[in-house]
């Protein structure tokens, strides 16, 4: 298994990620497949990563949080994606898409009613952006936000799709981009529990059964005008501000992934007979690996460099976008791979290796799909790319 230095982290990152390993061996992997066949959300073991820091790893001290950098974040998604999708996207999503939003561009008083519970674990955010006419074109956003100035509240009405931690028992808060009369997207603070927000029941998903996701309908859900989050007409473009930080904990929930699949072969590849011998001898699958090795070493490298460019305040949009192309389309052949060293065993829901394949698909196509990548790196090397 890789334990060699990361380029760019610190002694204390690996401390730190060798506190997150033991917490995935001990209270997640035991698990995993249980609430994959379930469908289940464990929320206690989401309160126990609360308890540990990892919501609030990268917010201030003040909020309740540890104040430590995005790497450190990276690092635990990394950790909990080598053993559990869902509770890697769980966490990523949590912090990423529930709570920075808030923090970034929430109002003292919206700072106030929502991030102690949310930096503690003891709720969740979620982030309604996708409609189900505006995926990748999410400035297609249908949704409305009408003005009352007699009541001083915003009605909104329209549909979000798929959306993640939306419909836990302890969903806090969705933010939601919608269209106001003006049409410009603003991004507004929906409370749970609030009239007229519907929250439909949870997909059937090829993966990730351990993560919640919901279409949400509101029909003239009503919330007071001081739940508009950001400045107004800024929504989408604030909300695609987030999208860069979330595609840098992609690559680090895909690098998990590949690095899993890697584990688990070579050490199958290593044990199990064939032909007088293990199978790791047969050049096809030794080749095969050491393909896979450079590919984990590149995500790592892409991930952790894009990472660090955040930490340091430069600008990381392109390198994101790197990061979670590369890794995540590697992540995808890495679990093809595994599952054919497996064999047969690669097929059977007893090993993970065959949930990691269902799991990994999801990795190309939330916070911007494979294609969206290329485009934004088109762009980025000055090509008129649509
Ligand atoms: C399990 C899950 C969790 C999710 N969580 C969230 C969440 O928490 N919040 C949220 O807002 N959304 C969430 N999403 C939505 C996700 O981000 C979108 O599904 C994704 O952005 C793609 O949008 P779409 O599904 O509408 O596909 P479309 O945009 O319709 O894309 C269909 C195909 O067309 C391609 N395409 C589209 N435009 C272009 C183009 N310009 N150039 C080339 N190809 C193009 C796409 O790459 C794709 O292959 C989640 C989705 C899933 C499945």
């Amino acid at each position: 298994m890789n334990t060699s230095r990361i380029p760019m982290t610190s002694d204390e990152h690996d401390e730190f990620r060798l506190v997150v390993r033991d917490f995935a061996q001990k209270k997640i992997a035991p698990f995993a497949a249980q609430w994959d066949q379930d469908c289940a959300f464990p929320i206690k073991v989401v309160h126990k990563m609360g308890e540990i820091g990892l919501f609030g790893l990268i917010f201030p001290e003040e909020w309740g949080g540890g104040g430590g950098d995005f790497t450190s974040l990276c690092i635990a998604i990394e950790e909990l994606g080598r053993v559990d999708q869902s509770i890697g996207i769980t966490l990523s999503a949590g912090v990423g898409l529930g709570i920075n939003p808030i923090f970034t561009f929430g109002s003292e008083d919206q700072k106030q009613q929502f991030l102690p519970d949310l930096v503690s674990g003891r709720a969740l955010g979620a982030f309604a952006l996708t409609e189900p006419d505006g995926g990748s074109d999410a400035g297609a956003t249908a949704t409305r936000a009408t003005y009352s100035a007699s009541s001083r509240t915003w009605k909104l009405n329209g549909s979000k799709s798929f959306i993640t931690n939306s419909g836990t028992e302890i969903t806090s808060v969705i933010a939601a981009t919608a269209r106001t009369e003006d049409g410009n997207i603003s991004a507004f603070l929906v409370p749970a529990g609030t009239p007229g927000l519907v929250v439909e029941p949870g997909y059937r998903k090829l993966g990730w059964h351990a993560s919640d996701t919901h279409g949400l309908t509101f029909v003239d859900c009503e919330i007071p005008e001081e739940n508009l989050l950001g400045e107004p007409g800024k929504g989408f473009h604030n909300f695609l501000t987030m999208l860069d930080g979330g595609r840098i904990a992609i690559s680090a929930l895909a690098l998990g992934l590949a690095q899993a699949c890697l584990d688990l072969s070579l050490d199958y590849a290593k044990t199990r007979n064939a032909f007088g011998g293990p199978i790791g001898r047969f050049q096809s699958i030794a080749f095969a690996l050491a393909d896979l090795a450079v590919s984990v070493e590149n995500s790592r490298n892409l991930t952790y460099k894009a990472a660090r460019l955040k930490d340091e305040n430069k600008p990381y949009k392109n390198l994101a976008a790197m990061a979670k192309l590369y890794s995540t389309e590697s992540a995808v052949d890495a679990t093809r791979l595994a599952t054919q060293v497996f064999g047969g065993s690669g097929f059977i829901e007893d090993l993970p290796v065959a949930r990691f394949y269902r799991d990994a698909k999801i990795l190309e196509i939330g916070e911007g799909t494979s294609e969206i990548q290329r485009l934004v790196i088109a762009r980025n090397l000055g090509l008129p790319v649509g």
